[in-house]
């Protein structure tokens, strides 16, 4: 499957060396296209997790010591080795993950340029003089790496959540142990082949794979971390911020999001329809900045929900490995079953399907591209995210009616809204409590922009400048009697 079969690895990495499970034993990673077995990976715990800390803690002293153009010109040669194996990575990701080869290949690219953003960004990682509040003072403010960083991925996006995190804390100066999800560890293995490659030196990166639980409290309890980087679930978000507070760790979150999709009356219809496939369908549905709910103003409903239809109904479903698929299969059994859940508590609730609406012939967890129609927030896919390819179309009539729904919820990482009235679009955009808004735009992710939600989607923003402030410490030197 692979031109190159070392990137393929069954051994976790620490401390620079590939090494097994203490007990031995491993675990399956499958393809959720048709369940073979993709690989296996270790199934460690503690013992490994706080073997990997100590190599990260050992590696710290020398890699913050370089300077910061000889970190970057490693993080450079990293990133331009995952390009150079852009079709191994993307290969193995639509193996373990199931999204469409193309999007795979994007996503190389989009996670090889954080690496690439923070080797720049590395160099310019700046103090400050303060004018002195009594005479004969110095005050100088320094920025330090924050030290041993833990970063727990999801399966989503396994590549690049793995590098938004390792980049910043690289450049930065601190060391890392990362736990890449249970279903998608094999990406997370690549990276640190090439990192290995690209000259990283042993533990200032370790991968440990298995027991999520098992070590997910080590990486929490042991005062030796300083920095948690969590993507995934708001509830297991807030359980490793619970971890976290007896060492008060610093923690960066970026969790679930509840994204509000607002067509008003005045948008461009079919630059609304483009960007809601883009942003309801990518991955399947599976990105915390999907939209969750589209908010259609009453006077272009209809008109909208007919061309969304049309351009959902041209949706190729299939294997990501398949020529012109644009919908791979759910990542498990788990995630179709909520899907279908989902859609069942809004029609018993009064929705009605417009389209799909059920598990697709391809069997497995293959889901077929759904819009709901006459969808109220009384139901539960309006309230929860879906993580799935369903777009439920809610119908509103004023401005302020729309906002209030868009900010019903929780939740506020992403939110997106349609409208040429200039006016308007201050407005909403003032209004809106969300970390990213997408204005006439469905796609806004970008290693230049500050990634990362308001409310209980999260805390801390991911790439752009702001972006490796979550892996500095502030010093304040006051110097006297000078
Ligand atoms: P998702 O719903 O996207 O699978 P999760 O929050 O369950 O989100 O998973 C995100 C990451 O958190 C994964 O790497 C997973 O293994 C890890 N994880 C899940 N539960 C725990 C836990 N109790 N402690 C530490 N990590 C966990």
């Amino acid at each position: 499957m692979l031109q190159d079969g070392e990137l393929l690895r069954d051994h976790g990495y620490v401390g620079g060396q590939w090494i097994k499970a203490d007990s031995g034993e491993s675990f399956a990673v499958v393809d959720p296209a048709d369940g073979h077995e993709v690989g296996r990976v270790p199934m460690m715990g503690a013992a490994e997790t706080r073997r990997a800390i100590d190599a990260a803690a050992a590696a710290g002293p020398e890699w913050r010591a370089r300077t910061a153009k000889e970190r970057a010109a490693i993080l450079r040669r990293w990133y331009e080795l995952l390009l150079a194996n852009q079709d191994d990575l993307a290969a193995l990701m639509t193996a373990e993950q199931g999204k469409p080869l193309a999007e795979a290949r994007g996503e190389v690219v989009y996670g090889a340029s954080f690496i690439e953003w923070f080797a720049e960004e590395a160099k310019r990682v700046y103090g400050d003089t303060i004018p002195a509040h009594l005479p004969g003072r110095r005050l100088v403010v320094t920025r330090e790496p924050v030290g041993v960083v833990a970063a727990i991925t999801p399966w989503n996006f396994p590549l690049a959540m793995i590098t938004r995190k390792c980049a910043p804390a690289l450049a930065a100066g601190c060391t890392v142990v990362i736990k890449p999800a249970e279903d998608t560890p094999l990406s997370a293995l690549a990276l640190a082949v090439l990192a290995e490659r690209a000259g990283l030196p042993a533990g200032v990166i370790n991968v440990v794979t298995g027991d999520a639980v098992a070590i997910g409290c080590e990486l929490t309890v042991n005062p030796i971390v300083r920095k948690l980087s969590f993507t995934g679930s708001t509830e297991v978000g807030k359980l490793l911020m619970r971890q976290c507070a007896d060492t008060v760790k610093k923690v960066s979150l970026e969790l679930g999001g509840n994204a509000p999709f607002i067509v008003f009356d005045d948008a461009d219809l079919d630059a609304a329809v483009e960007g809601a496939m883009a942003s309801k369908y990518r991955n399947t549905g599976q990105t915390c900045v999907c939209a969750n709910r589209l908010l259609v103003h009453d006077r272009v409903y209809d008109g909208f929900v007919a061309r969304l239809a049309q351009a959902v109904s041209a949706l190729k479903v299939g294997a990501g490995t398949e020529a012109g698929v644009q919908q791979g299969p759910l990542i498990n059994e788990a995630a179709a079953a909520k899907v279908e859940q989902l859609i069942a508590d809004a029609t018993a609730k009064g929705a009605r399907v417009v389209l799909g609406g059920k598990r697709h012939p391809l069997g497995g967890t293959f889901f077929e591209p759904t819009i709901l129609a006459d969808v109220t927030p009384a139901m539960a896919c309006v309230q929860e995210e879906i993580f799935g390819p369903v777009a439920p179309l809610i119908r509103f009539s004023a401005e302020a009616e729309a906002v209030a729904l868009a900010n019903d919820t929780p939740y506020g990482l992403a939110a997106y809204f349609y409208s040429r009235d200039i006016g308007r679009v201050w407005r909403v955009a003032d209004a809106l409590e969300y970390g990213i808004v997408g204005i006439n735009e469905g796609i806004i992710s970008t290693e230049v922009a500050p990634f990362g939600g308001m409310k209980q989607s999260g805390i801390g923003r991911e790439g752009s400048k702001y972006g490796i402030e979550e892996f500095l410490e502030i010093k304040y030197l006051c110097m006297g009697g000078l």
